[in-house]
């Protein structure tokens, strides 16, 4: 069985398509040797070699070290040196590289090889022994660090003592003398602190790398690393084993990074850095101030700096030359490190450049005008979610921060403002011009004022689809749920978070795109739609089938939908009209009702606002569908709790306070989300819905009059039972009969229900024969069919998913074998007893990339979202389609 793999000019056995096999970086190097590019010599172990490796009791097989050694002298041959020569060595960087690349693995061990004989072998080869033992001295760093498991602060301030000895500040400006007597202070601290004998044999120096680099596969910076990016654990990595080039052997060496257009904007400009006499990754760790390697990439750290154009032309002709291949060969912005070694240069590692959004967004635009990729290759080039970053401020990544503690993701973007801990003060401060940050241990519908006066939503408690975390994303604004760490004292009007106590009116920011909390204030950079998004989005809707629609409550979400791409609407929640200050009053009066008299009172007062929010919504629709679901939460949520409103709602009924307290016990429930609410309500008093279609299709037909188009469809939710809504169908459908007379005028409308409970998916057969659509409802699909509370799975569901019980958090991801079950069997029982029927989905997950590829393969009609991840929806459509 082959386990090595060798790559050179003369003979490359692998190619750019084998990363499982070889790693992304040992897949390029060999691509890239068969591009004929100059790089040094050297083989692949593959990891396959690294899974035999933990088989075997973490031991290297003979069959494999008999492939190294092989290899091992064939690269001798074709570099004229020898490993472990006293006279002319041969040295090696050992490299890892996995699949995917993988922070946390092992790091580069260079020069490998060298000794007390081989160092001195190499300063009289070179007659340079400045070099030599510069070389050395990184050499036992490295290996002390990697392989050894030394911490190499305990090196390095022998080093940095050294410098301040000599009075230099640059490592360069130290003699050969000085880099002998580093070494042997290396050594000795190695043997007095730690026991140990920097081993000798090149050969030892090289099985032990190589079993080190195995070795930090399963190290847990890796693990953690891997679970949190999905990557198994099983895939192993593989292990390079490189022939040394050099950048530190003098004035005419350098070594540098460069990428083939700006990673930042994504301009078509050749970016980089480089060092003169440097080695490994002294670019980027920042031991000198890098130069720019042409005029393009000046900043302003560096502008008085020579370029590689400037001081090294030949070498950087060749860059220039190479840079523009590798692109070519790959299709993409490539991010490029190499070595020069006396004028000629080394390519050492290609790989695509990672990007921001905008850069991507911009490259790939480009790519398909320079007839590089096809339009299809350019939708799949950007990852739905990425385009977040697009759609709202962020934190200013060079900004200084303070972080003080990490909740859920709820909602993207940054903010930052003054705290305040009431939605009443939110809304006072706001009027006053402040900026302010609302922090509440939880947020209920009797916060919506405060939540729209802040740039921000900061809670304590709850989930991902807890009440602050969806009102917030369907208002675009940044949010950070379920916080664990703060405590917050309402009364006082104090937030204390470890211990650390902050005031009403003191500073935060946080980042809703990860979860982060600051102190104070972090600058924040704002959202900018570009020409190359528009342009991005047009080819991705060319492509998809899904169509994308949004939840919506208000006209002016509605609008920032149908700007963001929106369909229609996919969910308009009714009762979130119910709140405004002048309208509570009446669904208060309406529910402490004590006859249909008095509750159709209450009902025609809140007829004329329901009539003419809908006016709005159809006018900025203007012909496309609306969804619109009748009430659906529990009552109890309407109920006045504070003694303002209590009084309030008293003297409207004309009874007393205690009257009104009575009621408020009397609605209560121990289960309410499984309690009176939905179709339920509408089986104990008709009225509240007829009132609402009546509202609907009394402004359709205002609407229809005006000579805007509309297409209302009516959704009755929580059904569990077909004839519950045959039931009320037919109440609703008398209702706008009689509308239609009064008017003298129709419209056309559908009727249709929410598959949000299990049993109405199993019965979806049924329930077909009578509706004209389904909407999978799937927030309370999944809570009901977990049996799992999603208001108080924030406390036990962080540990499912970090345990790896549930792969994802199903609130944020269909669970597609459980939930996704259910809404296959929906469909496909649906269709057949009624081939018209349609289907979306306007749970939270419509907007899930992963959710809508499933919703595409089970053949839905639409998915619908929050207006801000509108755009991320189309994108995900249409690679799903692809
Ligand atoms: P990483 O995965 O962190 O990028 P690399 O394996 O690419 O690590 O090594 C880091 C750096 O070490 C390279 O950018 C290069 O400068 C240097 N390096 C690696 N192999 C060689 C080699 N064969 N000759 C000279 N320098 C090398
Ligand atoms: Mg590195
Ligand atoms: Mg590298």
């Amino acid at each position: 069985k082959q386990w090595v793999y060798k790559f050179s000019a003369e003979q490359t056995d692998g190619n750019k398509d084998m990363k499982a096999l070889l790693g992304g970086k040992g897949a390029n190097l060999a691509e890239m040797c068969s591009m004929k590019l100059s790089v040094p010599p050297g083989f692949t172990v593959s990891t396959e070699a690294c899974l035999d490796f933990y088989k075997t009791n973490k031991e290297i097989s003979k069959e494999i070290k008999d492939q190294v050694l092989e290899s091992l002298s064939w690269v001798e041959k074709l570099t004229g040196k020898k490993f472990g020569d006293v006279e002319n060595p041969l040295l090696f960087s050992v490299r890892s590289g996995a699949r995917a690349s993988m922070p946390g693995m092992m790091d580069t061990v260079l020069n490998l090889g060298l000794n007390d004989k081989t160092v001195q072998g190499i300063a009289k080869k070179t007659g340079n022994p400045r070099f030599a033992w510069d070389s050395y001295r990184r050499f036992i760093q490295m290996f002390s660090n990697v392989v050894l498991g030394v911490n190499t602060s305990h090196l390095e301030s022998n080093l940095e003592d050294l410098k301040e000895a000599r009075g230099v500040h640059e490592d360069t400006a130290l003699t050969a003398a000085d880099l002998e007597e580093l070494v042997k202070v290396y050594k000795s601290v190695l043997l007095e602190d730690h026991g140990i004998v920097f081993p000798q044999d090149p050969m030892e120096q090289l099985w032990r790398s190589i079993g080190a680099v195995f070795g930090s596969w399963n190290n847990n910076r890796a693990m953690k690393y891997r679970e949190m990016n999905n990557i198994p654990h099983d895939w192993g990595t593989a292990v390079n084993v490189q022939s040394m080039v050099f950048g530190n052997m003098g004035d005419t060496c350098a070594t540098g990074v460069c990428f083939t257009r700006d990673p930042s904007t994504g301009e078509k400009k050749f970016f980089g850095e480089f060092l003169v006499n440097a080695q490994g990754e002294d670019v980027v760790a920042g031991i000198r101030t890098p130069q720019p390697i042409n005029n393009d990439s000046k900043m302003e750290s560096n502008k008085h700096h020579k370029t590689l154009e400037e001081v090294m032309p030949k070498a950087y002709a060749d860059l220039v030359e190479d840079y523009k291949m590798l692109e070519r060969h790959y299709k993409d912005m490539q991010d490029i490190e190499f070595t020069i070694e006396n004028g000629k240069l080394w390519i050492l590692q290609t790989r695509n450049a990672k990007r921001t959004v905008n850069a991507a967004l911009k490259v790939a635009v480009d790519l398909v005008a320079e007839g590089m990729i096809t339009e299809k290759e350019a939708i799949l080039r950007i990852s739905p979610e990425d385009l977040n970053q697009l759609l709202h401020p962020r934190l200013d990544p060079k900004a200084k921060k303070t972080l003080i503690a990490t909740g859920l993701p709820a909602s993207p973007g940054a903010a930052s403002g003054q705290m305040v801990f009431t939605s009443a003060h939110a809304e006072e401060w706001h009027k006053a011009g402040k900026k302010v940050v609302l922090v509440r241990a939880e947020t209920s519908p009797e916060d919506i004022g405060g939540m729209v006066a802040s740039t921000g939503i900061l809670t304590a408690r709850g989930g991902m689809t807890s009440h602050a975390a969806v009102v917030a994303r369907g208002m675009g604004k940044p949010c950070v749920a379920g916080c664990t760490a703060l405590v917050i004292n309402e009364k006082e009007k104090t937030l204390t978070v470890k211990g650390k106590v902050y005031k009403e009116g003191d500073y935060i920011t946080f980042d809703g795109a990860n979860g982060e909390v600051y102190e104070g204030v972090v600058p924040t950079i704002e959202a900018s739609i570009t020409a190359d998004f528009a342009t991005f989005m047009k080819w991705a809707d060319g492509v998809r089938r899904l169509k994308v629609r949004t939840n919506a409550d208000t006209p002016e979400d509605t609008k920032t939908a149908i700007q963001f791409g929106a369909q229609g609407i996919g969910l308009c929640r009714t009762e979130h009209m119910f709140f405004a200050p002048e309208r509570i009053l009446a669904v208060r009066e309406m529910i402490f009702a004590e006859n249909e008299k008095d509750r159709k009172k209450a009902l025609d007062k809140l007829l004329p606002f329901q009539r003419s929010d809908f006016a709005g919504i159809f006018k900025e629709l203007n012909g496309l569908p609306a969804n619109i679901r009748l009430l659906d939460p529990p009552l109890h949520e309407f109920l006045p709790h504070s003694d303002k409103d209590q009084e309030e709602l008293a003297s409207a009924l004309g009874i007393n306070v205690k009257a009104v307290k009575e009621r408020n016990d009397a609605l209560h429930e121990f289960n309410p989300m499984l309690g009176h609410r939905g179709c339920r309500l509408a089986v104990t008093y008709p009225e509240i819905y007829l009132m609402q279609v009546r509202a609907i299709i009394e402004a359709a037909i205002d609407a229809d009059k005006a000579g805007i188009k509309v297409l209302p469809e009516i959704m009755i939710p929580l059904i569990t039972e077909v004839r519950e809504y045959s039931m009320i169908k037919d109440e609703c459908k008398a209702e706008i009969e009689r509308v239609f007379k009064e008017k003298n005028h129709t419209v056309k409308y559908k009727m249709g229900t929410m598959l949000e409970l299990p049993r109405a998916c199993i019965m979806a057969g049924e329930i077909a024969k009578e509706v004209e659509f389904f909407s999978f409802g799937t927030n309370d699909l999944t809570q009901t069919t977990f049996g799992l509370s999603r208001d108080d799975a924030g406390k036990f569901l962080p540990s499912y998913t970090q345990k790896g019980i549930y792969p994802r958090d199903p609130f944020v991801s269909i669970d597609q074998d459980g939930v996704g079950f259910l809404m296959k069997h929906a469909v496909s029982e649906g269709k057949k007893t009624n081939a018209a029927v349609y289907a979306g989905i306007c749970g939270e997950h419509g907007g899930e990339p992963q959710s809508v590829e499933f919703c595409h393969k089970i053949g839905l009609e639409y998915v619908s979202c929050s207006p801000f991840r509108v755009p991320i929806a189309r994108l995900a459509a249409a690679q799903a389609a692809l």
